[in-house]
């Protein structure tokens, strides 16, 4: 199947809020790589009385972690793209089968932004003239460059985040004594994930407060309760 050439528009590369869905992507990519890796050690660090049991749960985590958001996202995506070439398929035949019904459509679009009815026809007819898939692609589907679906980069993107969230506890196990190992994963994944929560905020452009209290919350719930079953285990083995 020829993938039809998506129109471009550069003049968006200057406004902040196409960088922005990437930063939030990328912030809870970390977030999660943070909160999953940290907690996992701070489960088998409550079990365990020996390091390098951790450092492996720890790795094994990262990786599992890091391989399963990359595969997800990889086929969220492609289903995505899958659904975007079906749709352009689906508007070749209508503009091949119904060219004047589907000029009429496209001039309704541009009615419903503003223009006159007339005005409307006259950019419909010579966008149409010009490349009517591409005019029907843009302003139809809704499909241009910035939202175009990108499986490989979109799963390397998040496996690359989850495995830099996943680090920094990493870091923590190889690095801090073995004795207060738990709270010394606590205190710094919380304070990470504070970090990213605030920055998050900041970029969204939400109350940073509510971020921080949220990710304290539920960063302690989640770590809290993977340290409470190691303790289990650690009383059991
Ligand atoms: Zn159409």
């Amino acid at each position: 199947m020829n993938e039809t050439k998506k129109p471009k528009d550069n003049y968006l590369d200057n406004h902040f809020i196409h960088k922005s869905n990437w930063l939030r992507a990328a912030v809870l990519g970390a977030n999660d790589g943070i909160l999953s890796t940290a907690s996992l050690a701070i489960g088998v660090a409550a079990a365990s009385d020996t390091r390098d049991p951790i450092v492996l749960a720890t790795i094994a985590g990262l990786v599992a972690g890091a391989l399963s958001m990359a595969a997800g996202e990889y086929v969220s995506v492609s289903s995505q793209t899958d659904i975007e070439n079906a749709d352009i398929e689906r508007e070749k035949d209508e503009l091949k089968e119904m060219p004047e019904i589907e000029l009429q459509r496209l001039a309704e679009i541009y009615e419903k932004r503003g223009l006159k009815k007339e005005t409307a026809l006259t950019v419909a007819k010579e966008l149409s003239e010009i490349d009517a898939l591409a005019a029907h692609i843009r302003d139809e589907l809704g499909i241009n460059e910035i939202s175009q679906a990108k499986p490989m980069q979109a799963a390397f993107a998040s496996g690359a985040v989850f495995t830099v969230g996943g680090l920094l506890p990493l870091i923590v196990v190889l690095l801090l004594p073995l004795k207060s190992m738990e709270y010394s994963l606590y205190g710094f994944a919380l304070f990470f994930l504070i970090i990213l929560g605030v920055l998050a905020a900041k970029t969204g452009g939400s109350s940073v407060r509510r971020a921080i209290i949220r990710i304290t919350f539920w960063g302690t719930v989640a770590m809290g309760l993977t340290a409470f079953v190691g303790y289990l285990f650690g009383v059991n083995i």
